[in-house]
């Protein structure tokens, strides 16, 4: 048996009845590493020592019969923006290069608290800032289905990872949509929870109030194991409300489509989207239809404006995060002072973020900068956010009439390495579909529903719902999958040794 290919609950199951141990379950991962990952580079930093002391601590638990829950002694990847003790976290830049956190993220404390087997930190675009980790100063990670095609960024190295069967489970994250879009593109299952579910202390800031953390998995019963474990209030972030968290695990598989609303918002069908993915995921609804789900085409009328919306926005907050970044606190400083040259404070500062940030970053600061400056402040950021308010609106509207939304997560399939690395807003583009849920704070779950028949490029789409309504979304995602195989699907692609 090929014990990295197993979901997070299949292998539970193997871990629990003792068919194989988490040693052997992790060293299947490693391997796997070995063989593929010269070629997906989905990994930053692989802890091999660290993750089979940890799967050894595992089996001694189950030799005691206590596993401490369905996580202990699964192998898992974090993207590169978890701070993670002892080990680097360098947000894929050049000028968090050598940073190694002295405290573990919240949601990293909880999955050591569960037993997880941290196997390394996966790539991602600089500050999660892009939709392909081309911007990432270790270079792209490539696409298991097509390795001249981006994973999807910015938490591309996440979901490859999970594709190529290089962890059993990662974690991601998903401010503009840098979950769902890898996940659509890499063929699996990814959560974007509601703002707030989930806390955000110790994780490398982009945007702070769109920011959020969840799973990317090989189904969606795996991302309700994940979310269980990661959600919930905590002091040190005063974003996540003290609310119960609901057992996500309940009803899992079993039939609830019976009557559940299920909007299609028409806007999310329009010109931008191609053809054969409009297919798929219209597909995809009808197979819900079939099991008693009601569709309705619903109107999202501020739809079209999103994306300026969020790229306003964003790097607004993106400006602001980054201004901690002086070569001082964090990072290694000008080349010329480690050379021994004495620079006054200001050009200190400007080499250090000169050489530190790449291209994105700096455009980003400029944008932020300038949305953010007295003379256009009123303009940009506070129209932004007027009509962010508008889109929430919207959407609250949407959930009077309908239980869940149903939409296309990207408007195409995986695009090539490098189509858009000179055309930033072709980049921006991508994410028409994804932005308008983070203004609005909103849960929502990635799920394949085919592949393109030219190419063999897996295609997702997602389910939205209303504030804190994960669980129908994992129980409509996780019966969807008990009708589907595409979940199951792997890539056959040999991989250059
Ligand atoms: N692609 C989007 C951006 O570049 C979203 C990034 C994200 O979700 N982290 O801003």
């Amino acid at each position: 048996m090929d014990l990295a290919r197993l979901t997070i609950h299949e292998a539970a199951e193997g871990l629990r009845s003792k068919t194989f141990s988490s040693v052997e379950l992790t060293k299947s991962v490693l391997d796997q590493i070995a063989k593929r990952d010269g070629a997906v580079r989905a990994y930053v930093h692989v802890d091999e020592e660290g993750a089979l002391a940890s799967a050894a601590r595992a089996d001694e638990r189950f030799e005691k019969g206590s596993p401490l829950s369905q996580l202990d002694g699964i192998p898992c990847g974090l993207k590169d923006v978890f701070c993670t003790k002892g080990l680097p976290t360098t947000a894929c830049s050049n000028i968090l290069r050598d940073f190694v956190p002295p405290y573990d993220a919240t949601v990293v404390g909880k999955l050591k608290d569960a037993g997880m087997v941290l196997v390394g930190k996966t790539n991602t675009d600089e500050f999660t800032c892009g939709s392909s980790t081309e911007s990432s100063c270790f270079g792209p990670s490539h696409n298991p289905w097509d390795l001249e095609r981006t994973p999807g960024g910015s938490s591309g190295g996440s979901a490859a990872a999970v594709a190529a069967d290089e962890c059993i489970y990662a974690l991601g994250t998903d401010t503009g949509g840098s979950i769902r879009q890898p996940a659509a593109y890499c063929g699996i299952t990814g959560l974007k929870v509601t703002y707030g579910r989930v806390s955000r202390f110790g994780v490398i800031s982009m945007a702070s109030s769109l920011d959020s953390i969840g799973p990317l998995t090989k189904d969606a019963r795996d991302a309700a194991i994940v979310l269980k474990a990661i959600a919930g209030h905590d002091p040190h972030d005063t974003t996540t409300p003290q609310l119960d968290i609901p057992d996500y695990l309940n009803s899992l598989g079993q039939p609830c489509l019976n009557g559940l609303k299920i909007g299609l918002p028409k806007e999310y069908f329009s010109e931008a989207l191609n053809p054969e993915v409009a297919q798929l995921v219209r597909d995809a609804a009808a197979v819900l239809e079939k099991e008693g789900a009601i569709l309705k085409e619903v109107s999202l009328p501020l739809t079209p404006s999103a994306l300026a919306v969020y790229y306003i926005i964003c790097p607004s907050e993106v400006s602001a995060n980054m201004a901690r970044y002086d070569g001082i606190r964090y990072g290694p400083g000008p080349e010329a002072v480690a050379k021994g040259a004495e620079l006054e404070l200001e050009e200190y500062y400007r080499q250090a973020r000169g050489e530190g940030f790449g291209p994105e970053m700096k455009r980003r600061i400029m944008m932020g900068t300038y949305a953010l400056s007295s003379g256009y402040y009123d303009a940009y950021y506070k129209k932004a956010q007027q009509v962010r308010t508008l889109i929430i609106q919207d959407f609250q509207r949407a959930f009077e009439e309908v239980d869940i939304l149903l939409a296309p997560t990207t408007p195409t399939p995986a695009f090539k390495l490098g189509e858009h690395t000179s055309d930033p807003v072709q980049m921006y583009l991508e994410d028409v579909f994804t932005v308008a849920i983070n203004c609005a704070g909103l849960p929502s779950l990635a799920l394949p529903c085919g592949f393109s028949s030219e190419k063999n490029l897996p295609v997702g789409f997602q389910l939205i719902g209303p504030q804190f309504g994960e669980s129908r979304l994992l129980q409509a995602g996780a019966y969807y999958q008990t009708l589907t195989q595409w979940h199951q699907m792997r890539s056959q692609i040999a991989m250059p040794s």
